[in-house]
């Protein structure tokens, strides 16, 4: 039997070997393609084997998580542009070990002390960027679903108390589906999960969701919330947020944005151009764990009136009688739906605090840059279709007379390439196919060879794999 207290050899043995394979993982990646996930039966099958009764090499074990690890989609890579891509600044792995190494709790502000006040500076930091009010609080979460999950049931329970039947919440039709599955979460009968259609350039038709509020309302429902958008996931646009609020004043509702992949342009100048109005939210959802380039599993929920978060996930634990009294800090027992809750903080902080938060906007102009190139390029070519600005660092566009079947197409031979990775969606009914220039890692040289790649495939039978086609590896990013 091996003893669950290390000796000091032994842990640092087995830290030092992680180390350096992180360190040629992380190395690895300024040129890692986007490839397919491996799919090997047999690699699936170790993968899967129950934990034996005698202690296993840790070495052995170690090179089992890597091969888990490369087994995976490559999401890191500067190829990645599928999805809403962040590529995780490596540095929170150091944040995450300590997290782990020392246990803390940070569900009450009595007992994570330090931990909760380091975190609650960031969230503070935040609540300040977005111009929110003194009395407003910041959460981590694990991500944007969860934010918007929080926030839904804040505004049920400020608005509605105990009588959901007659609630409804309004959605923007290019909004994330995560706030139809919050609501529905939250106890709303489907019916009363209003989806308003969208403009033509992909952004909540206000004027239609004031009718629809309206006769709501006239049919004696209760409209409590309008949940808007700052960068949708489709094509980045950002709704009129100004004119929400408005909206939103006008009828007494809750105003939710979901930032979770627009957020962070805030720190641009262009950013707060186009997020403005968004100082009048109820709440608002980040995801630092794309516009902020941190590892998966780093959401932030801010919102305006602490007390609307305590009103809902407040609680009286009486196992923790022992531990009240910081009340300069907050109690995230009391504003978020966990209890049990790790050093979260840790992997916001070290990273704003070791590059400076300059880092960060400029890092997000140069995705604005490249969306800006790729979308001048891409829009010259006739055989193109991009009727979508791309307000931040995505590029959508469909090709004239391709059906759905031949953009699926497009999409494989791309793809197939092994250089980037695309993904499609749906807008308007219709397939399309869409980059997002979100990686901390993509630069210039990665979105022109995407480009070039995409000419390339729009010949039909442009072979998918052919060397001579796509010959030069992908250079080192230099941005
Ligand atoms: C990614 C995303 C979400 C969901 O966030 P998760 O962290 O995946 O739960 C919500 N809204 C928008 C606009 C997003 O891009």
């Amino acid at each position: 039997m091996r003893s669950f207290e290390p000796t000091r050899d032994e842990l640092s043995g087995w830290l030092g070997d992680t180390a350096e394979k992180v360190v040629d993982f992380v190395e690895s990646l300024t040129t890692a393609r986007a490839k397919a996930p491996i799919t090997d039966p047999e690699l699936f099958a170790l993968l899967q084997e129950p934990p034996a009764s005698e202690p296993g090499e840790f070495k052995v074990l170690l090179d089992v998580m890597l091969a888990a690890c490369t087994a995976s989609m490559e999401t890191a890579g500067p190829g990645n542009l599928a999805l809403v891509p962040g590529g995780g600044l490596p540095v929170v792995a150091t944040a995450d070990m300590l997290a782990a190494a020392t246990n803390r709790l940070t569900s009450l502000g009595a007992n994570g002390q330090g931990l909760v006040a380091l975190e609650d500076g960031v969230m503070r930091w935040l609540c300040e960027l977005f111009g929110l009010p003194a009395e407003a609080v910041g959460v981590a979460t694990t991500g944007g679903s969860l934010s918007t999950l929080s926030a839904v049931v804040a505004a049920r329970e400020w608005h509605l108390g105990d009588d959901l039947r007659a609630g409804v919440v309004y959605h923007g039709a290019a909004g994330h589906p995560c706030v139809g599955k919050a609501a529905r979460i939250a106890g709303l009968a489907a019916p009363r999960i209003r989806c308003v259609p969208s403009t033509p350039d992909q952004r909540i038709d206000l004027r239609a969701a004031g009718r629809m509020i309206e006769q709501d309302t006239a049919e004696k429902r209760r409209p409590f919330l309008l949940s808007v958008t700052a960068g949708t996931t489709d094509t980045g646009a950002v709704d009129d947020l100004d004119q929400a609020a408005d909206l939103a004043r006008e009828h007494g509702l809750w105003l939710h944005v979901d930032a979770a992949y627009g957020g962070f342009f805030q720190l641009t100048r262009r950013g707060r151009a186009l997020l403005r109005g968004i100082e009048r939210a109820d709440s608002i959802a980040l995801n630092a764990h794309k516009s902020l380039f941190l590892p998966y599993g780093t959401g932030i929920l801010l919102v305006r009136d602490r007390s609307a978060l305590r009103a809902a996930f407040g609680c009286q634990a009486h196992c923790l009688r022992d531990t009240q009294g910081a009340d300069t800090l907050p109690d995230y027992a009391d504003l978020g739906p966990e209890l049990t809750r790790e050093a979260r903080g840790l992997r916001l902080w070290l990273p704003l605090h070791l590059y400076g938060t300059d880092a960060f906007a400029s890092t997000l102009d140069e995705k604005l840059d490249l969306a800006e190139y790729a979308y001048n390029r891409l829009s010259a070519d006739p055989r193109l279709h991009l009727p979508w600005q791309p307000t931040l660092a995505t590029v959508a566009f469909a090709v004239h007379g391709h059906d759905d079947h031949a953009h699926e197409a497009l999409l494989r031979r791309i793809n197939a390439s092994g250089r980037v990775a695309l993904s499609s969606t749906r807008i308007d009914g219709r397939v399309v196919l869409r980059m997002c220039l979100l990686n901390h890692r993509t630069h210039h040289d990665t979105v022109e060879e995407a480009v070039d790649l995409i000419m390339a495939c729009l010949t039909p039978d442009a072979p998918a794999d052919d060397p001579a086609l796509f010959p030069t590896p992908l250079r080192q990013g230099a941005s």
